[in-house]
């Protein structure tokens, strides 16, 4: 393994600027996404600038919302009586995610960088723009049942793979950063790039920025909210397609719908095209089946991963029908 320095910090300003004034160090959180790019050497820090004990890990409710800590444990989150109630997206995206080992572990912050799980990512022997800019994209033409179909580019197809970034997508939760020149809040919806001709570029955070809260604001509507992940085992897999669901019915009609879809695009995805399509149609299954293809309409499927189009499809249309049942507004 490729060695390094270990410093621990106990202040945010220390943590930024030990990091920001050293390209070469990087931040380690729960270390479960970290440590495994070490291994494989995906990875090469001259130093980890351990943040754990920072105090950014409470969940605070506040003005009708909540604010997540960056270093509150994904378990934590989960198990939070407000995200369960206001929430349910949360922290059944949360639960739905990797073990509950690594969720003891794993922290908001760390989960919003993960990195993709592409197969041509992780071995340093094959190309892979995000890795090395101009490589080429071994995943295009090689094994890419698990890779995206929406928000691709010629030069990287790899799924982004968080759970819990979908269900904040949905909830429209704003990042919020300290770096060097103080501090600012990105929408998440913002926070994670499309690959375009840049894959190596997945965030618009600068070096040694970090994410010391992400705030999920007030949503009524998303108490009856729900996520839906389809994956090849039921525990302990990342999702094949996802969908979380907040929708509100009045008198039969859809009067609000937020989608976020996991597992089929390489950002956590808004699917606008849906809800623009849901909003004032009847709540019934014609109308998510007509929302779910007019959102896949813009798929580019290559090869192998071609049926995650239908299966996108059938999952937001599913994740609608469990969602409007919640609410009681099913016709
Ligand atoms: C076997 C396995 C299965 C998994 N399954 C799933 C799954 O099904 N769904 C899912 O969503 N996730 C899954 N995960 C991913 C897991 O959720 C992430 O590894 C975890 O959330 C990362 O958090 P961490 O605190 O361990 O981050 P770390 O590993 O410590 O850090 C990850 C990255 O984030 C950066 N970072 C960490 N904290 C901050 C911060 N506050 N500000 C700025 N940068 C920061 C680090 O520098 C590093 O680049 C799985 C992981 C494993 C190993």
């Amino acid at each position: 393994m490729h060695p390094f320095a270990y410093t621990r910090v106990s202040d945010v300003a220390t943590a930024v600027e030990e990091v920001a004034s050293d390209p070469g160090s990087e931040f380690l959180a729960g270390g479960t996404t970290e440590v495994d790019m070490l291994r494989v050497g995906v990875a090469r820090p001259r130093r980890v600038v351990d943040i754990n004990a920072l105090p950014i890990s409470r969940i605070e409710e506040g003005d009708g919302g909540v604010r997540l800590g960056g270093l509150a444990r994904m378990s934590d989150v989960a198990a939070h009586p407000v995200v369960r109630e206001r929430y349910p997206v949360l922290a059944q995206a949360l639960e739905k995610g990797a073990s509950p080992q690594l969720r003891n572990m794993a922290t908001i912050g760390g989960n919003l960088m993960q990195r993709v799980r592409c197969a041509y990512f992780r071995d340093g022997g094959a190309a892979c723009n995000k890795r090395v800019p101009g490589s080429g994209c071994a995943a295009v033409g090689g094994v890419n049942r698990g890779h995206a179909v929406l928000g691709t580019s010629e030069h990287c197809i790899a799924a982004h793979p968080s759970d819990a970034a979908v269900a904040l997508t949905a909830l429209d939760a704003v990042v919020r950063l300290r770096g060097p020149d103080g501090e600012r809040s990105v929408p998440v919806d913002d926070f994670f790039l499309l690959p375009g001709d840049t894959p190596e570029r997945e965030h618009p955070v600068g070096h040694g920025e970090l994410i010391t809260a992400v705030d999920v604001p007030p949503v009524p509507a998303a108490r009856t909210s729900v996520y839906l992940k389809v994956r090849d085992r039921e525990s302990y897999e990342f999702a094949l397609a996802s969908a979380a669901v907040v929708l509100r019915v009045e008198d039969g009609m859809v009067a609000e719908a937020r989608i976020g879809l996991g597992g089929v695009a390489t950002k956590p995805w808004r699917a606008r095209e849906a809800e623009g399509a849901l909003v004032g149609a009847p709540a019934e299954g014609a109308s998510y089946e007509l929302a779910a293809v007019r959102e896949m309409q813009g798929a580019v499927p290559r090869g192998m991963n071609a049926f995650k189009v239908e299966l996108a499809e059938r999952t937001v249309v599913r994740a609608l029908h469990m969602a409007a049942e919640r609410q009681g507004g099913a016709r």
